[in-house]
């Protein structure tokens, strides 16, 4: 079981350790090499996906990833910029599903700026497919048009049945370690595209007899995530659609320091990441909320290394952390504990059982 560990850039390296100290602790034989990826590698070769780290993601089973960028590198030419690095390594991957859990953890309830009825213990899971859709279809551009003379832009919305048969395997799978329950979204009263999502979807569930599907139009999604969230488990998505809800559905909970994220392959090799960035304005100060890169090195033991257990048990530690009243400084309040990214760590560890 090899691991690629990729720190990054600004609060990366310290988000990281502490996933890392987490893991060595569960003692579960794991080998894990780090690499450079973002400003970091910029800096010390002048590539942000330098040969040699390609070749360690390559080879690794799994990817465990800090976060890249800042303001030393937003002035370089777009070859030479961080954010380069993590499309290219997701594109070298073959990375298509991208699976983005929003938990709300009921001591964090306030941290939502919807009231806590409505969010407390919220626990959904976004599916969201990453290579295809109106992001990468043929034609696209914008041209003056020969007849009437004005500028017109085109995107192509575009799924293969193959591509939306492995996304919703994705879902349906991912459903069996939960609830068992499947909501696909689209917009087939308008789009043929997303018809064709709606009828693949529906063939791949006769696969998938356990679980429970259901369908929902895109606009109506927007809405009852924000009216009554907790009605969803997986929720199983297009690029764009996914897009915007995944975005949507983390800001329910508030917390950007606490969710994680797993963009997978065919045979479930992932990169494993927290949701939010590198922090510039809080990095080297040893405040960052060390959670989401904890939580993601779970799902990567779920998803990749098959180990629920073990992911489950990571999980448990956080809780009992957040009952214990530690709090970094995102999810601060008084009458809790403030602590910085080390301690977090030391009572994740203390936590683990
Ligand atoms: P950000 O997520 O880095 O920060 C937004 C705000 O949230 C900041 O105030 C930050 O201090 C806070 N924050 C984020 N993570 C935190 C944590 N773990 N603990 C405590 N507070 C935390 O977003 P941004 O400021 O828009 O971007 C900063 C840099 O990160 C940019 O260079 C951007 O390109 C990059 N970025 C990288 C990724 C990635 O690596 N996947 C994702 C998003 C942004």
């Amino acid at each position: 079981m090899k691991i690629c560990v990729l720190p990054g850039d600004g609060i990366g390296p310290e988000i990281i350790e502490q996933a890392v100290r987490v893991l060595k602790a569960l003692d579960l034989k794991l080998e894990m090499e780090e690499g450079l990826l973002g400003g970091c590698a910029i800096d010390a070769v002048k590539a942000p996906f330098p040969e040699a780290t390609q070749k360690l993601a390559k080879d690794a089973d799994a990817v465990l990833m800090g976060a890249v960028g800042g303001p030393a590198w937003d002035n370089n030419p777009r070859e030479l910029r961080p954010e380069r690095g993590l499309l290219r390594i997701r594109k070298d991957l073959e990375l298509f599903a991208n699976l983005r859990p929003a938990i709300l953890y009921p001591e964090l309830a306030n941290a939502s700026t919807l009231k806590p009825d409505v969010v407390a213990g919220l626990d959904i899971l976004i599916v969201r497919e990453l290579t295809g859709d109106v992001y990468f279809g043929q034609p696209r551009g914008i041209h003056v048009d020969p007849t009437s003379g004005e500028r017109v832009g085109i995107n192509t919305m575009i799924y293969a049945e193959s591509e939306i048969r492995r996304i919703a395997r994705v879902a349906f799978e991912a459903a069996r370690k939960r609830n068992k329950r499947v909501c696909s979204i689209d917009k087939m009263n308008v789009l043929e595209c997303t018809q064709l999502w709606r009828d693949v979807v529906i063939e791949t569930a006769s696969d998938y007899p356990d679980i429970e599907l259901s369908h929902m139009l895109v606009d109506n999604a927007a809405m009852q995530l924000v009216k009554a969230p907790k009605q969803f488990d997986v929720l199983l998505t297009g690029n764009m659609f996914g897009d915007i809800l995944s975005d949507e559905a983390s800001m329910l909970t508030g917390s950007i320091g606490m969710l994680p994220s797993a963009s997978l392959d065919e045979n479930n090799k992932g990169l494993y990441e927290p949701s939010h960035g590198s922090a510039p304005d809080i990095a080297g100060q040893g405040l960052a909320n060390p959670l989401a890169t904890i939580l993601s090195a779970a799902m990567m033991l779920r998803y990749t290394f098959e180990m629920e257990d073990q992911a489950v048990r990571i999980e448990d530690a956080v809780k009992k952390v957040l009952a214990r009243g530690y709090r970094t400084v995102d999810i601060f309040e008084p009458g809790t504990q403030k602590v910085g990214t080390k301690a977090m760590g030391d009572a994740v560890l203390a936590a683990l059982g």
